[in-house]
């Protein structure tokens, strides 16, 4: 899976200092000190005022990422998603993602690739008898790999992160939760110092269900 950060807002950190700066002033601090934008952020974060978060954006280019994961992805409904169409593409040489745990079984791994290339060879053979590309995607397993733009700003990702970095968030999903925290870390440290799962800041909330390995960043 490769994960870009296409975009994002211009200087978000300053934009998120910005709007928490006017939350207690009389108007919009323009010429705000650098040093203050990191405590700014901080101090409000903290607070739990988390909307001025959303001033600030971040589109993603997510590519290579299976089916089974990118549904999972899109049910965080308060992101954008613009997904490769199934019923548009064609998907002739289409790409499937192998999970670790089959790929280290030779067994597995056998049976699984047999499907992926039955899988392949059904879409290619319908589409030759003239069925529409949006039936013969119907025999794609869910490993088949899609790209998608995902765009969301910075309280919703906070968000993305606390959930899909957990241990206990499926494996591919959380490698993408990780390929965009590495990305937004780059361009707005302060904002996602402290992105993570619960773990990372306080206490685990799945009980006895917990992994106990705490994330480490
Ligand atoms: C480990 C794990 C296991 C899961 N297992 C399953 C499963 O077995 N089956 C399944 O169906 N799903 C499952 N999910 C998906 C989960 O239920 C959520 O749909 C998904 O994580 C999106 O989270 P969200 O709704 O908080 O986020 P978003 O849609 O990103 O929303 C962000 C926040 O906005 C608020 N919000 C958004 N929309 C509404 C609304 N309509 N009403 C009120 N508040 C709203 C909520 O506070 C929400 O937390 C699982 C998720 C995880 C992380």
């Amino acid at each position: 899976m490769q994960v870009t950060l296409l975009n994002f807002t211009p200087n978000p950190e300053k934009m998120v200092a910005q709007a928490a700066r006017l939350c207690y002033s009389p108007q919009i601090s323009t010429d705000l000190p650098p040093e203050r934008v990191p405590s700014l952020i901080l101090e409000v974060v903290k607070r739990g005022h988390e909307s001025v978060l959303e001033h600030v954006s971040f589109t993603f280019l997510i590519e290579g990422m299976s089916r089974a994961a990118t549904h999972q992805l899109v049910r965080h409904r308060l992101a954008s998603y613009s997904q490769q169409s199934q019923r548009w593409v064609r998907f002739a040489g289409a790409d499937f993602i192998l999970p670790p745990s089959i790929e280290q079984n030779p067994r597995a791994k056998i049976l699984f690739e047999e499907l992926v290339e039955r899988s392949r060879d059904t879409y290619q053979e319908l589409i030759n008898l003239g069925t529409p590309r949006e039936d013969a995607r119907y025999c794609f397993i869910q490993a088949v790999a899609s790209d998608l733009m995902l765009t969301a700003n910075a309280r919703e990702l906070l968000h993305i992160f606390r959930l899909r970095l957990c241990n206990r968030a499926q494996w591919e999903i959380r490698e993408g939760a990780h390929l965009m925290l590495e990305a937004v870390r780059i361009v707005a440290p302060t904002i996602f110092e402290s992105a993570g799962p619960p773990c990372a800041t306080g206490v685990c909330p799945e009980g006895n269900k917990g992994c106990g390995h705490p994330w480490k960043k």
